[in-house]
């Protein structure tokens, strides 16, 4: 493991927290600034105020610049996300479309779709959804039966996703949809798509989430056309390429995590250093000490693990299905802490009474949708059978 930094790499870091300190006001660092806005306009504010952050080249770290990007390393990256973190930016208002899709078509995807979609994904100007789950498809992905019938230049779609993030604000879709049969495997005739989703044959409506958002939602495809050129990693190979985008999907670096997880233990320490348990300080009670602290190990573990899969990934090795390993680490992590959160406060932490000085209401949520965590992206028990059998290779 390398935790030394280039001066080009010291050099970047300066050079961005010198535009944060400049460009991202103290008050929208706050839980404050963003409680007074609807959904609507806090999606448009972080939305304008990522535009004017890729205006100023702290986008697309990692991509080449002639499609936008900045030609970084994954050291860049890493020190991104983790100022990031620390200046506790506003999270990026299109991560299926940076996180997910980008690197998959800077790695499949020809150079008309890396011209046609890197630029305006970095700009904030396309947002983009992930429609592979289906109400019969989730754990179990190559159940899809969601249908794209080729006629002419166009596929005509029929069938139904869920769960889909960003389902309201979404401009377009990379969705999974049978184009071909699947005799003979269940991972054949599968494509990947990439939809408009301003057109009358795609309807979104909104899924109410237990934190009260609605940051999900289900898409509904009626004859919903999509042209026969607008596929990525070809006809039929839907599979491959889903495979591909997971890997990306499921995390390379979590150092960015890292620093918002500790961030919050810390505030949870403070928590149970200042309310009541049984007549003493929560912070005095050995079991909920015990806690506190198995959930600091972690971290620290999550800590240097991204660590050294920065340094791997610096080498030029491809993590492919160790990319599992970061997602069970970090998720299972912050439930860990927001574990921690629930013990001192006890039941009442669904509702919080508001106490000065305590940002109980921020750490709720956190609380409520670190549970996500653990399902989105494929289940924590799917990420371990990931893990046995294509890591260690365990048998089935
Ligand atoms: C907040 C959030 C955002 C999401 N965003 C998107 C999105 O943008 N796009 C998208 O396509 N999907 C999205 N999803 C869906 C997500 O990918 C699925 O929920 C997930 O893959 C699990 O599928 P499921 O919900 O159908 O559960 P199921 O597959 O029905 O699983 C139910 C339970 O059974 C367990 N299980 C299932 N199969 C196995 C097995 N083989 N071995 C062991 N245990 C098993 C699972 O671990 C789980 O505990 C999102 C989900 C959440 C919670």
């Amino acid at each position: 493991m390398d935790l030394t930094f280039s001066k080009e790499d010291e050099d970047f870091r300066s050079e961005f927290r010198t535009w944060l300190d400049a460009n991202l006001p103290a008050d929208m660092r706050t839980r404050e600034w963003w409680r007074g806005k609807s959904a609507a306009e806090s999606f448009q504010a972080r939305r304008d105020w990522e535009a004017k952050k890729a205006e100023a080249g702290f986008c697309g770290i990692q991509w080449p610049t002639e499609y936008g990007g900045r030609g970084g390393s994954p050291t860049m990256k890493a020190i991104y996300d983790e100022e990031m973190a620390k200046a506790n930016a506003p999270h990026s208002v299109n991560p299926l479309g940076m996180a997910f899709l980008g690197p998959t078509v800077m790695a499949i995807g020809t150079d008309a779709q890396k011209r046609d979609i890197i630029k305006p994904l970095l700009n904030t100007e396309v947002i983009w959804c992930q429609g592979f789950s289906e109400p019969g498809a989730g754990s179990d992905l190559a159940a899809l039966q969601m249908k794209a019938e080729a006629q002419g230049d166009h596929y005509v779609i029929n069938g139904q996703k869920i769960w889909t993030t960003n389902a309201m604000h979404g401009d377009k879709i990379f969705t999974l949809a049978r184009t071909g049969s699947n005799e003979g495997s269940r991972h054949a005739g599968i494509s990947m798509l990439l939809v408009d989703m301003h057109q009358d044959g795609v309807e979104s409506r909104p899924l109410k989430q237990m934190t009260g958002e609605s940051e999900f939602g289900e898409v509904f495809f009626t004859d919903a056309l999509c042209p026969t050129t607008e596929v990525l990693g070809g006809e039929g190979n839907g599979w491959q390429t889903a495979m591909l985008l997971l890997s990306f999907e499921r995390g390379s670096s979590a150092i960015g995590q890292y620093i918002d997880f500790r961030g919050q233990w810390d505030a949870v320490a403070d928590i149970a250093r200042q309310v009541d348990r049984d007549g003493r300080p929560a912070v005095k009670d050995p079991v909920l000490r015990q806690q506190l602290a198995d959930s600091l190990i972690d971290l620290e573990c999550l800590k240097y693990h991204s660590w050294h899969v920065l340094t791997q990934t610096s080498q030029g090795k491809d993590l492919g299905f160790e990319a599992s390993m970061t997602k069970m680490m970090w998720s299972e992590t912050f439930r860990k802490v927001s574990d921690a959160y629930e013990a001192v406060l006890g039941m009442g932490y669904q509702v919080p009474d508001p106490q000065p000085g305590l940002s109980l209401e921020e750490l709720t949520t956190m609380s409520l949708w670190s549970r996500s965590c653990t399902i989105w992206g494929g289940s924590a028990q799917v990420q371990r059978s990931i893990v046995a059998e294509r890591v260690l290779g365990l048998p089935r």
